[in-house]
């Protein structure tokens, strides 16, 4: 392969470091789909679980089964993803009763795990398609966090300049997620580092 035109290893390398970074952090089922959208009817029935652990993994599971539904009519709101997974995605995989919270959305309805032994597959029973517009999600990085944004008000909620993904900001003026903050630090650390040397070779 020829030398691309214009190739800026630094760039690049960035570009390359945020897709590896996001592909890494999820399944790539999401990506199969170009927008999902979250009805408010949806939303005040994940509200009213009233518990904000169940909440989420609920919206999570909302989510994953209306991407499928849309790649597939027939899906139903089935979900196929592992347990594991849709825990992490919900940011609830370090709670002590994280088994019981899938056993939970069971028991009040909200999901029916599949009846094959040993599969991992839920229904979600609560999925709609008609009714008042609330949450359009087209980058499915970090999920839960459109609904945190929705439940809690958006003021702390912003999307990060450099990649754009939702993120809760620590401060009134954050401008950038977690990892594009660390990247830039890095990128001012090296350019630092590279200014004293050529200072040093005068
Ligand atoms: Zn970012």
């Amino acid at each position: 392969m020829g030398r691309m035109s214009g190739y800026q290893p630094s760039r690049w390398d960035k570009t390359l470091t945020s897709m590896v970074r996001t592909i890494a952090g999820q399944s790539h089922e999401l990506y199969c789909v170009e927008q999902v959208d979250i009805v408010q009817p949806e939303l005040e029935k994940i509200a009213a679980l009233n518990d904000r652990h169940l909440e989420k993994l609920a919206f999570v599971l909302l989510v994953y089964a209306k991407s499928k539904n849309k790649m597939n009519p027939n899906n139903n709101g089935w979900v196929s993803q592992k347990t594991k997974v849709l825990l992490k995605e919900a940011g609830v995989s370090r709670l002590k009763n994280k088994e019981l919270l899938i056993y939970e959305l069971t028991r009040k309805g909200y999901i029916t795990p599949s009846r094959v032994v040993d599969r991992e597959d839920v229904q979600v029973n609560f999925a709609v398609e008609i009714g008042e517009a609330g949450i359009a999600i087209r980058d499915f990085r970090d999920i839960v966090h459109y609904y945190s944004r929705w439940k809690e008000g958006g003021a702390r909620y912003t999307h990060c300049s450099d990649c754009g993904l939702l993120f809760r900001r620590a401060s009134n003026n954050a401008k950038y997620c977690a990892g594009c903050k660390k990247e830039r630090e890095l990128a001012w650390k090296r350019e630092n580092m590279r200014k004293r040397r050529l200072a040093f070779v005068e």
